[in-house]
């Protein structure tokens, strides 16, 4: 059964009576247990719905629609599966306390892996589970592989029942299910030969993985799991030579790469980044594979679009493991625009020094970096560390710190949408 939330205006569903609160039991005799039963079963245009008013009525609705027409209806949020694993150096068990609750929610769901991209395990995945993945062909998920070897695994995810990932990947490829993987590494456990083997292990899974990261363990200061190494620059170099000879192999035997090492290794083993070509479709680019090389095109593609903008002050925030590449991108920035761009390195005060990524600064680590700054003009700060609703991790309001901070502030993906996307706001 699943629920409806919302009745669009003017639908379909709205012309049947469906109102909100409403139980959809079945669709054309097939039980409904969630939202992909839903949006899968309703792929017909002739439907017969089963349903439960909020007054305990039962009613069916018979569905003959124009073809593709959307039926209308918002389904309530599913329940997340939960993960059964209890990883070392799991970033949930990372976290401070005291944030929003739903961030310490530990889900690891193929629902979710297809739907929107979430990493799972698969280590909760049952047969019923193997035959819907089938059926409905979720293609691609995204798999934490992490390690092939199955003891290696079972280490890594600290789960002894965790099923062989290799089987199960093997099968669902054979029902021509693609899988985008990563294998996040703890120094010692599952780097040298674990993922070499792990490595060799999805090439023989041939087309069906259509790309492989590379990633390192990710450790805040509130990691009280964690027992493993901290990832350092030896063993970043490391994995970029694995990741470099499975990226040989695959260039010189199927034409194109599948396998990345992320961008934040590259910045640890101080290598120089890839560019863009690496990448290809930038598959994992969420994941922080291709992120620099995916800025620096968009960078450079639009310095042509920047309006004149001379004596400008602009202050651009970034986390510390952006800081030592941002120079060459302000300098372009400033040449093509003649404002002059200041960088403002800032730390995370919630997660702590180890964490550098610009996207997990939060509101009181902006509000520090620029409460001061009457000197700038303006000021960008990096997008990805408010999420839709406008708030920041730690719970502060953008529009409000906004509306506290001396200057106009701007989230930006990439600096070019704020500053030739909306000339008037930054020229003001
Ligand atoms: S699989 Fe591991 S890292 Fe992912 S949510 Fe579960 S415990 Fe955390």
């Amino acid at each position: 059964m699943v629920r409806v939330a919302r009745v669009l205006p003017e639908s379909i569903a709205e012309e049947l009576g469906i109102e909100p609160g409403t139980e959809l039991v079945s669709v054309n005799g097939r039980e409904l247990h969630d939202f992909l039963d839903w949006e899968f079963l309703t792929a017909d245009d002739e439907l017969v719905v089963e349903a439960r008013e909020p007054n305990g009525d039962e009613v069916v609705y018979e569905v003959s629609r124009p073809e593709g027409e959307p039926l209308g209806i918002t389904l309530e949020p599913p329940n997340v599966r939960r993960c059964a694993n209890r990883c070392e150096f799991c970033f949930i068990e990372g976290l401070p306390t005291g944030l929003r609750r739903n961030l310490y929610i530990r889900d690891d769901d193929y629902r979710l892996s297809f739907t929107y991209g979430n990493f799972a395990t698969l280590s909760n995945v049952k047969e019923r589970d193997i035959a819907r993945i089938l059926e409905y062909r979720l293609s691609p998920l995204y798999v934490s592989v992490h390690a092939t070897n199955w003891e290696a695994r079972k280490v890594l995810l600290n789960n002894p029942r965790v099923p062989n990932i290799v089987d199960q990947l093997r099968r669902l490829a054979d029902g021509g299910i693609r899988f985008h993987c990563q294998m996040v590494i703890v120094p010692g456990l599952n780097d040298g030969a674990v993922l070499e083997e792990s490595l060799s292990d999805l090439w023989n899974l041939g087309d069906a993985v259509l790309s492989a990261a590379v990633v390192p363990v990710g450790i805040t200061q509130f990691s009280h799991l964690y027992t493993g190494r901290a990832m350092d620059a030896a063993t970043a170099g490391a994995l970029l030579d694995h990741v470099a000879k499975w990226s040989d192999r695959a260039l010189r035997e199927r034409g194109e790469n599948w396998v990345y090492g992320s961008d934040e290794l590259y910045l640890l083993a101080e290598r120089e980044l890839p560019s863009a070509e690496h990448y290809g479709d930038f598959s994992q680019i969420e994941n922080g594979i291709g992120a620099v090389a995916s800025l620096r095109e968009r960078v450079a593609a639009g310095l042509d679009e920047l309006p004149r903008m001379d004596g400008r002050r602009i202050g651009v925030v970034t986390g510390k493991a952006m800081a030592i590449l941002m120079p060459e991108l302000l300098d372009q920035l400033r040449e093509s625009s003649g404002a002059d761009f200041q960088l403002i390195v800032a730390e995370s005060s919630l997660f702590g020094p180890t964490i550098t990524t610009a996207g997990l600064l939060v509101g009181a680590d902006i509000e520090r970096a620029l409460a001061n700054r009457h000197d700038l003009d303006i000021a960008l700060i990096p997008a990805e560390t408010i999420n839709e609703d406008g708030i920041f991790l730690d719970d502060v309001d953008f529009e409000k710190l906004r509306a506290a901070l001396p200057m106009p502030v701007f989230p930006s993906y990439d600096f070019i949408d704020i500053l030739a996307a909306e000339p008037e706001a930054v020229a003001a």
